[in-house]
C-alpha cells in the first residue's frame, strides 16, 4: 500500500489518498533533522521560542479550517473540536513559557567552586501519535521537544493525517529547514521512525504499542516517554452525592465517545446506594445522543474507525452474555458511519473483558460491591492500568486517604480528576513510562549536564 485512505468516520466516505511515506523518505526526513538540529538547539531560548510561540495566532487564525477537519477525519463534534483548537492557541504559550523556566540554567556553588546545571537537548525526537485528541496530543509533545532544542519527526496517526499535517504546517512555518519533519503512515511507518537513528521517542497511543517501541528503543537505549492507556476506576462510596457522582460519571464515559484515555472505564457502586445511583444513570445517559458531528444537537460523535467500533460491540456483547443487564441503551443513526449509541450496563463482573482492558468506547460500566473503602481500592487497583480515579465520599478525609491508596497518575475526590495547568500527565504502572508536561515533563526532553570550574576572586 502506497496511500492512507482517509475515511469520514460519520459517512465512512473516503476524503482523501495521503501517500505513505516510504523508507527511504523516513531516513531522509530523519537525516534533515539530524542536519538542523546542532543550529536549532545552540539557538538562544528566547528566540527559539519566540519561533514557536508563532503557532498561537496561526492556530487562531485557522481555527475553523482546522476544526472541520477534526470532525472530518475523527468524528468529534464540530464544537468540542472547535474548543480543542482554541484551547490550544491559549494553552500553547504557557506551556512554551514553562519550558523556558525548564530548562533555565541552575547554579550550584561551594566555597571553592562554582557549578552550572545545564539541561542539553537529547538530539532528533520521533512524535508518534494517536488520534483522539489530534491537537492536543502531537502539541504536548512537539512543543516540549522544539522548545528544548531538539528537531523532531513527527508521525500523526494514520486516522488524522490531514490535521497532522496541517499541525506540522503552522507549528513549521518560519523554523529552519529540517526542524520538524512530518512523516505519514500507520504503525509500520512509526515502528521504522523507531529503528531510524533518532535518540527519543516521544509516544502517545496504546499499552500495546508502547511495549513494542519500548523493545524496540532498547537496542540503542533511546531515550522513551510513552503516555499510554488507561482503565480508570470511579468509586462511589454509600455517603456520596449521588447526583455529582452520578453527573462525572455518565459525562466522563461518554465523552469524545468514550475515546479518551482517562475515561472512566469501570464505576465502583457501594450496594446500599446502587439502585439510586443506576436509575440517575440511566437517566444523565438519555441526553448523549450520538451522530454526526456536524449536527449541533449531538452529544456524541461516531468512533473513530469501524475496528474501534467492534471492539466496544464485543466487549458488550461478551458482558450481556456473561450476566451483565443492559440498563439502557441509546440509539445510533442507521447509516453507514461507525456510530455505536451511549450503553449503561449494570452487574458487571470482576473479570468479564470489559472490565479488564481498555474499551475506549461509550459505556457506562456499573459494578456494585459490598463493604468498605478497603474493598473499593482492592477493586479500584485491581488493574495493570494506572492513568487515572475518581472517588465520591460525603467524608472528604476519607477521599482523600483512598486516594493515597489507589494506584494512578490522577485523582479525583468529588470532582473529576485534574484541572490545574502546570500539572504533570502521569501515566503510573503500565499506564505509561514518564510522563509530559509540567516543569518536570519538559525536562524529560533532555539530558542534564553539570559544568564545573574553581571559584576564582570575584567570581
Ligand atoms: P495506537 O497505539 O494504535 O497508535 C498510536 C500511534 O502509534 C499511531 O500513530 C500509530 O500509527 C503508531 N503505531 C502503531 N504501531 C506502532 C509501532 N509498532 N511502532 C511505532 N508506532 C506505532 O493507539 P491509538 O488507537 O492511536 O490511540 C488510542 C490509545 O491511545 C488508547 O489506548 C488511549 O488510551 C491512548 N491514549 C493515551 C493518552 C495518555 O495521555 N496517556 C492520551 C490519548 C490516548
Amino acid at each position: 500500500m502506497t496511500v492512507l485512505i482517509d475515511l469520514n468516520p460519520a459517512t465512512g466516505e473516503c476524503l482523501a489518498e495521503i501517500p505513505i511515506t516510504s523508507p527511504e523518505q523516513l531516513q531522509a526526513a530523519v537525516a534533515r533533522a539530524r542536519a538542523a538540529q546542532p543550529g536549532w538547539g545552540a539557538m538562544p531560548t528566547a528566540a527559539r521560542l519566540e519561533l514557536l510561540r508563532a503557532v498561537a495566532g496561526r492556530l487562531e487564525e485557522r481555527a475553523e479550517e482546522l476544526a472541520d477537519l477534526i470532525t472530518l477525519e475523527m468524528g468529534k463534534p464540530r464544537k468540542q473540536a472547535l474548543g480543542e483548537v482554541r484551547g490550544w492557541a491559549k494553552h500553547c504559550l504557557t506551556e512554551l513559557d514553562e519550558i523556558a523556566t525548564a530548562i533555565e540554567p541552575e547554579k550550584f556553588d561551594t566555597e571553592g567552586q562554582s557549578t552550572v546545571l545545564v539541561r542539553s537537548p537529547l538530539g532528533v525526537v520521533a512524535a508518534i501519535t494517536p488520534w483522539n485528541f489530534p491537537v492536543g496530543m502531537p502539541m504536548q509533545i512537539l512543543l516540549p521537544a522544539l522548545g528544548t532544542g531538539n528537531t523532531v519527526v513527527f508521525k500523526p496517526s494514520e486516522m488524522v493525517p490531514q490535521v497532522g499535517a496541517m499541525i506540522a504546517e503552522l507549528l513549521g512555518e518560519g523554523l529552519p529547514e529540517g526542524v520538524l519533519e512530518l512523516v505519514q503512515g500507520d504503525g509500520s511507518v512509526g515502528a521504522a521512525l523507531v529503528e531510524s537513528e533518532i535518540d527519543m521517542i516521544g509516544f502517545v497511543g496504546s499499552r500495546a504499542t508502547g511495549k513494542h517501541i519500548m523493545k524496540s528503543a532498547a537496542g540503542e537505549l533511546k531515550r522513551l516517554v510513552l503516555e499510554l492507556g488507561g482503565k480508570d476506576p470511579l468509586i462511589v462510596m454509600a455517603d456520596a452525592d449521588l447526583e455529582e457522582a452520578a453527573e462525572c460519571a455518565v459525562r466522563h464515559s461518554l465523552r469524545n465517545t468514550g475515546q479518551v484515555c482517562c475515561s472512566v472505564e469501570r464505576v465502583f457502586v457501594a450496594e446500599e446506594v446502587a439502585a439510586g445511583f443506576e436509575d440517575l444513570v440511566a437517566k444523565k445517559a438519555r441526553a448523549w445522543t450520538c451522530g454526526d458531528g456536524f449536527d449541533e444537537a449531538v452529544a456524541m460523535g461516531p468512533m473513530v474507525s469501524d475496528d474501534q467500533r467492534r471492539k466496544v460491540i464485543d466487549h458488550v456483547d461478551a458482558a450481556l452474555e456473561s450476566g451483565a443487564r443492559l440498563v439502557w441503551r441509546g440509539e445510533a443513526p442507521d447509516s453507514p458511519g461507525f456510530f455505536h449509541p451511549a450503553v449503561v450496563l449494570a452487574d458487571v463482573g470482576e473479570e468479564f473483558r470489559i472490565t479488564r482492558e481498555e474499551t475506549f468506547g461509550p459505556v457506562v460500566s456499573l459494578t456494585t460491591f459490598s463493604g468498605d473503602e478497603q474493598e473499593a481500592l482492592r477493586l479500584a487497583n485491581d488493574t495493570p492500568y494506572g492513568l487515572g480515579a475518581n472517588v465520591f465520599t460525603g467524608d472528604t478525609e476519607r477521599g482523600l486517604r483512598m486516594a493515597a491508596g489507589i494506584h494512578a497518575g490522577q485523582i479525583g475526590v468529588n470532582q473529576y480528576l485534574g484541572g490545574a495547568p502546570g500539572l504533570p500527565w502521569v501515566g503510573a504502572r503500565q499506564s505509561g513510562f514518564g510522563f509530559l508536561g509540567g516543569i518536570e515533563g519538559h525536562r524529560q526532553f533532555t539530558v542534564p549536564k553539570s559544568i564545573s570550574r574553581p571559584k576564582t576572586a570575584g567570581a
